[in-house]
């Protein structure tokens, strides 16, 4: 870890770190991506770990998508994380891919950024200057833009321990199984507090507050939360899917979570 820490501090604007590998390598062969230098973090074990604290579960930033997926802690306090991961990708892209990989890209319709806003999720970021934590609410800055600074590698992720009656829901639409979601949503129930964030609609995962608010005050207003998320973003128009239709299935999906809440 000192020397990734050490390396990075030295080389910071003209390296990069790889992790899984899963998104660097597609850069560097199409030379996207063209760094000095490459730090392969992948076998600092000190970041590998799920911990349960009291009152939160800390995931290592080089926990891969399948340990996730597998980890019986996260199936029991996050059912979240567990039903997102099945989205993302191909059991061999989530062989090597990482938590710590896929937030510091920022892909905007990745699925564990909007589940880090769902879940409250804090991040730890490390430098050989000290740790900082930053909010998942103010880590994402816009496509593949984060707070991460050239020298700090993403150590781990925080999440706060969900209410036990919470219900935890994650719906997306893809073109096939495995592909980049079009639009998504992930959503944290509990009896007092609805949390609602999206990806696939913005230039970042978002929270949708507005209806948020709504549906904390007014858990049955379906059709009226509908109306109001589909008016609350504006996704950016593409070639091949209008912004129009991205905010039609945002409605749709939020549709498909609320008919999943126990009644
Ligand atoms: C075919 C295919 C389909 C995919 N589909 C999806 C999908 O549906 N949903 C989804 O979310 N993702 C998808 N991905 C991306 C995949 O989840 C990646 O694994 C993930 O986004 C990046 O994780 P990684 O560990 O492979 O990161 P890497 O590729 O190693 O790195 C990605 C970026 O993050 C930086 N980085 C990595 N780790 C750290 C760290 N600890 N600290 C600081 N910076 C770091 C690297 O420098 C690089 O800029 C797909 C990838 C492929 C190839």
């Amino acid at each position: 870890m000192a020397e990734a820490l050490g390396l990075l501090s030295q080389h910071g604007d003209d390296a990069a770190v790889i992790a899984g590998g899963q998104s660097l390598l597609p850069l560097l062969n199409f030379r996207l991506s063209a760094p000095e230098l490459l730090i392969d973090i992948s076998r600092l074990e000190e970041l590998k770990q799920i911990v349960g604290g009291d009152d939160y579960i800390e995931i290592g930033g080089l926990v891969r998508h399948c340990d996730l997926g597998e980890s019986t802690l996260v199936a029991g306090a996050m059912p979240l994380l567990h039903q997102a991961i099945g989205h993302i990708a191909h059991p061999a892209v989530r062989h090597r891919g990482t938590i710590g990989g896929s937030l510091a890209m920022a892909d905007p319709a990745a699925e564990l950024g909007a589940c880090c806003l769902a879940l409250r999720g804090q991040i730890s970021l490390l430098s050989s200057r000290g740790q900082r934590w930053v909010a998942a609410t103010d880590f994402f800055h816009g496509i593949y833009e984060t707070a991460l600074r050239p020298d700090e590698l993403l150590a781990a992720v925080r999440l706060p321990k969900q209410d036990p009656d919470s219900v935890h829901i994650f719906e997306e639409v893809a073109r096939r199984r495995g592909d980049f979601a079009l639009a998504g949503l992930a959503l944290v129930a509990a009896p007092d507090d609805l949390r609602l964030a999206l990806l696939g609609v913005a230039d970042r995962p978002i929270l949708a507050v507005k209806t948020m608010a709504l549906l904390t005050e007014r858990p049955g207003a379906v059709d009226e939360a509908a109306e109001l998320i589909a008016g609350e973003i504006n996704p950016p128009e593409d070639p091949a899917y209008s912004s129009a239709y991205r905010r039609h299935l945002v409605g749709v999906l939020l549709r498909r979570a609320l008919a999943r809440l126990p009644q």
